[in-house]
């Protein structure tokens, strides 16, 4: 069988599904693999990096391949120059995505988005959203400690003494976690916050502080649930008062599904130090700011807020190879006898697929 990928089209995108280590991997398994000229190139990894691949244009590789990688959804149209049958794998943001359910049955196609993938022991090494948010959070500490006016760690110095900056991350998953740990090793005084209990002990245990507000709301699947109307008063009042003392916050607070939710309003932001900096990495989910606007800079009382976006794609190389060992490591599910054949009895295989053979198989 043929594994195919194409150069990523959406713009700013620079990561690939396949790398020359995971084309390797696939070698050894008896697949070919088919990549778009210069699909790895933004990400670093020009075409001859690749050992065991071949190159074509985007057009033999959708004629061609048995299975299609992606990071990204493709536009609807290049699933109709795929072969009849063939079957996607990647990121195809499921929710809402009616329009792209209905193109994939147009070539009769199988696919598997790899978002709604379970949380289990046994998806970890698929799990393309904890592997990606790892990377987002990173970034997002990076962008904030650029971005700040204040250095982020104490210095003594001759000049005198430098207080280190306060940071604040909301929002404690794969991401928030991993901007603490950023934002530790940066040398801030950092706290972490969430509404899910268990946050605490894994913020502990980065050498940060718990900010207790006493709001809980652990959902199911590990999880948060969405606040309730007091709930989430509670929430904004116990926070308002305390961000009259930090100067960075990074949010990453979701709800699989649900829009992000608003957890800073524009009071709270007119509340924090002229100077203080917010970088939201919801963003792309509508923020967990009021003022925040998607890919836009914007002041408000002497507070700037950030709203990146698409994070992963800016450290591609990392991003890319974490990112093509969780395609790897699915793909060999759907591998039987050298063909692919999906066993729908394994729910890591019926729980992320979109269609099969181009029947709808997600309402969402
Ligand atoms: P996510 O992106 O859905 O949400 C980010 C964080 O926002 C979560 O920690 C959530 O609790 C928090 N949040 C939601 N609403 C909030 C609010 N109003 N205020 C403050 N915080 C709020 O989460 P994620 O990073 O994808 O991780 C979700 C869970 O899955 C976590 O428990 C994570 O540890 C777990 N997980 C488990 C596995 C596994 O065992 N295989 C793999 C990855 C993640």
């Amino acid at each position: 069988i043929t594994v195919g990928a194409l150069r990523e089209a959406a713009a700013g995108e620079r990561r690939v599904a396949i790398t020359p280590e995971v084309a390797r991997k696939l070698h050894g398994k008896g697949v070919r693999v088919l990549l778009e000229h210069g699909a790895g190139e933004a990400a670093g990894f020009p075409d001859q990096s690749y050992a065991e691949a071949t190159f074509a244009d985007a057009q033999q590789v959708l004629a061609q391949a048995d299975l299609l990688a992606c990071v990204l959804p493709p536009v609807d149209a290049v699933f109709e120059q795929m072969r009849e049958g063939a079957t996607v794998v990647g990121q195809l943001r499921p929710h809402g995505a009616a329009t792209r359910i209905a193109a994939l049955g147009r070539r009769k196609l199988t696919a598997f988005a790899l978002e709604l993938l379970p949380r289990t022991t046994r998806a970890q090494a698929m799990d393309v959203l904890s592997s990606q948010a790892a990377v987002a959070g990173y970034r997002a500490m990076l962008i904030a400690a650029e971005a700040c006016p204040k250095f982020f760690p104490m210095l003594t110095t001759a000049a005198g003494t430098i207080r280190p900056s306060r940071v604040l991350v909301i929002g404690a998953g794969v991401a928030g976690l991993q901007a603490i740990a950023t934002a530790r090793r940066l040398g801030a005084q950092t706290e972490g916050y969430d509404v899910r209990p268990e946050t605490r002990e894994q913020i502990e245990s980065l050498g940060a502080k718990f900010l207790d507000l006493g709001v809980s709301a652990a959902g199911t699947g590990g999880y948060a649930r969405e606040l309730s109307v007091e709930e989430r008063a509670a929430q904004q009042q116990a926070l308002a008062d305390h961000l009259k003392v930090v100067d960075v916050i990074v949010t990453t607070a979701a709800v699989p599904g649900r829009p992000a939710p608003k957890i800073l309003t524009a009071a709270m932001v007119g509340g924090m130090k002229p100077g203080a900096l917010i970088v939201d990495l919801a963003a792309e989910g509508g923020g967990n700011c009021e003022l925040t606007r998607p890919g836009e800079r914007v002041e408000h009382a002497g507070v700037t807020i950030l709203g990146p976006l698409n994070l992963p794609a800016g450290a591609p190389l990392h991003a890319s190879e974490m990112y093509a060992r969780n395609v790897y490591n699915f793909t060999e599910l759907l591998l039987r006898d050298g063909a692919i054949a999906p066993d729908f009895s394994d729910e890591l295989v019926a729980r992320t697929c979109l269609s099969h053979g181009g029947e709808p198989r997600f309402q969402g």
